[in-house]
């Protein structure tokens, strides 16, 4: 099925609904039966039926099907955000006295599950530098039964490779989950490397406005229905159908956004990589990346994400630049209209907090939509003060 099939069709019924060109929002929280066969099918099944909306919805699973459809997976589940989808996946093949291997720097929540929920309910963790296979390996225990996956990661963009990650969990039993919303599955589609669990912030580049949380869960029948019934039952953190109908709007122009975000980014890169006070760029594809043969190899293009650390003598020139920024937000999140930076900067001096393992000196960027001349314009002006 083409991108196009999956976007314009999969899943649209207009006929039950007035020939609509938008998906509806069935804004309904239950749904009634006319006679007990139909209500006896539907408790048999609820996955597959309406019977309550913390299960099935309507608005719901027209955004299931085309997200299974765009990972190449069977099925799909969404959720209230991606740090929901991801302790779904996990906490679903999981329980007391197994152990979980994990890349050593993941989405930070990611990480407060393993550090800090799992170690209540028993559950071990560690974590390695999966640019090395061999350090997975030798981290895999008889009681290993997640490996857990981000390829890339979001600030320095490590990446695994899945296809061999994929094969040596297999051949121990190991669940394998990816979280690909640094690539979207415009860029890079995990299952088709053999990951079994397929998880996404869909907050990012799936909804794509800025203005939806949302999480992604794509798997095998089986797994889905196992996580379904349990997971995503039992703690209920779903998506609504209102939040689902947006982010059908946003993933009408999924590739259409990627794209141009990758392009901007490249654009940008170009004018940074042989400026002054340019240290060092990190960007999957560049020519100074030490995993780009891995990254050329399973990835399709980068997107609007990366880092840069400049070159400044002091904290406070730092500081100047981050604040002469004019037309770059500085915020948190990526994957919308607006182009963003998070200054690592802002993390020093956090009280509480321990320090990063990242420079002061060191930005990651994402580029939107906007026109990437006027956004060089604006990086030039604030590359001034450093
Ligand atoms: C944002 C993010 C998450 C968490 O998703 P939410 O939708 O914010 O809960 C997980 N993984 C990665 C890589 C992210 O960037």
């Amino acid at each position: 099925m083409s991108l196009s099939d999956i976007l314009t069709h999969l899943g649209e019924a207009r006929e039950a609904y007035f020939g609509a060109v938008a998906p509806p929002v069935v804004q309904s929280s239950n749904f009634a039966f006319s006679d007990l066969a139909s209500w006896r099918a539907a408790f048999a099944d609820e996955l597959t039926h309406h019977v309550y909306t913390r299960g099935n919805n309507p608005t719901v699973e027209i955004l299931r099907q085309k997200l299974a459809a765009l990972e190449g997976t069977e099925d799909c589940l969404v959720f209230a955000s991606g740090a929901g989808a991801i302790a779904a996946a996990v906490l679903g093949n999981v329980q007391a006295g197994d152990h979980v291997v994990c890349q050593q720097h993941p989405y930070s929540w990611t990480s407060a599950l393993l550090r800090k929920f799992l170690p209540r309910f028993g559950v071990e963790h560690t974590f390695v530098d999966g640019t090395n296979i061999e350090n997975i390996r030798a981290a895999l225990r008889p009681n290993t039964r997640v490996l857990y996956l981000e390829s890339p990661n979001t600030m320095t963009y490590e990446c695994q490779d899945l296809a061999a990650c994929a094969e040596l969990a297999r051949s121990r039993g190991i669940v394998t989950i990816a979280d690909n919303s640094y690539c979207s599955p415009i860029y890079q589609n995990p299952a088709a490397f053999g990951i079994d669990i397929v998880v996404h912030s869909g907050t990012k580049y799936l909804n794509g406005h800025s203005d939806v949380v949302v999480g992604v869960l794509c798997a095998s029948r089986a797994m889905t229905r196992r996580i379904f019934e349990s997971e995503l039952m039992t703690l209920g953190g779903i998506l609504g159908p209102h939040d689902a109908a947006l982010v059908l709007r946003g993933l009408r122009t999924l590739p259409l956004r990627v794209e141009r975000s990758d392009a901007s980014a490249r654009f940008l890169l170009e004018r940074l990589e042989h400026h002054p006070k340019v240290e060092r760029l990190w960007y999957p594809f560049h020519a100074t990346f030490p995993q780009r043969e891995l990254a050329r190899r399973q990835m399709r293009g980068c997107g609007g994400l990366f880092s840069v650390q400049f070159r400044t003598p002091t904290m406070e020139r730092m500081e100047a630049f981050v604040h002469r920024l004019r037309r770059f937000l500085m915020a948190v999140s990526w994957g919308g209209y607006e182009s963003l930076v998070i200054p690592m900067v802002g993390f020093y001096g956090i009280p509480g907090r321990p320090e990063p393992h990242l420079p002061w000196s060191f930005c990651r960027f994402y580029i939107g939509l906007e026109d990437p001349q006027w956004l060089w314009e604006d990086l030039e002006q604030a590359m001034e003060v450093l």
